[in-house]
């Protein structure tokens, strides 16, 4: 398998059609809630209509948790609660870890609220994540996933990410989305993945030297895949398994 069938199978679960452009429109015309264009793709947002080069960057609305700076969490923090957005009856997740590889992500399958360009995501040890409220709420967004989507039915948050293919290598790592929890320290996002991706769900590709500029300038170095960290794990656990390392 190659690096990028095994990035897409991650993401995806399928790897991604020759003709990427009417594949990746088909997937966010799929979605389940009707997607308005996010606030940075809409031109008439910044102040400098026809003259985007002196656009603010502060007009680019990356996430809400990092619009108005990253936070970097504590070094003494060892984990919380998350939940849903259910007005009552809430799934509850329990994590008993800090966080790692938190990052700001533009693919079109994390979970992100309304209006954000990127959600945001880390990763904990699967065995330091239990759900302790209303697990009966939850059901898997794609079967087909390499990451199963542990969403809430009723209000559609996704509550955690798992991977049960115990060849992936990223197995042993769940995905959570450190917004859901009132508990504060976790680690703040570090780097943005999967930039270009933002087109996919509709963001305009004249804006994306703006919203890589806006990254860069909230210190979350992008990319248009992973961190090179972990695209060299990936690699690693690639090469490994074809015995050339
Ligand atoms: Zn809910
Ligand atoms: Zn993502």
């Amino acid at each position: 398998m190659s690096l990028m069938d095994m990035i897409q199978r991650w993401f995806g679960g399928k790897p991604a059609p020759p003709k990427a452009a009417s594949g990746s429109a088909r997937t966010a015309a799929t979605q389940s809630t009707p997607r308005t264009p996010p606030p940075a793709a809409n031109p008439s947002t910044t102040t400098t209509q026809g003259s985007r080069s002196t656009m603010s960057h502060h007009s680019v609305h990356i996430h809400p948790a990092v619009d108005d700076g990253v936070k970097r969490g504590s070094d003494s923090f060892t984990g919380g609660k998350l939940h849903c957005h259910c007005p009552s009856d809430k799934v509850e997740v329990t994590v008993d870890a800090q966080c790692a590889h938190n990052h700001v992500c533009g693919c079109t399958k994390c979970w992100k609220p309304e209006g954000a360009l990127f959600s945001m995501v880390a990763v904990v040890p699967r065995d330091k994540l239990r759900v302790t409220a209303h697990e009966e709420k939850l059901h898997v967004v794609d079967p087909a996933a390499a990451i199963q989507r542990h969403a809430c039915k009723e209000c559609g948050v996704h509550m955690y990410g798992r991977i049960e293919n115990t060849g992936h290598p990223f197995h042993g790592l769940d995905f959570i989305h450190t917004e859901l929890s009132r508990d504060e320290g976790w680690a703040g996002p570090e780097f943005a993945a999967f930039v270009s991706s933002i087109i996919e769900s509709g963001a305009d590709p004249e804006n994306m030297g703006a919203v890589r500029s806006r990254l860069q300038e909230l210190g979350l170095p992008p990319y248009d895949c992973l961190s090179p960290p972990l695209m060299d794990a990936i690699a690693t656990h690639t090469a490994k398994a074809k015995g050339v390392l």
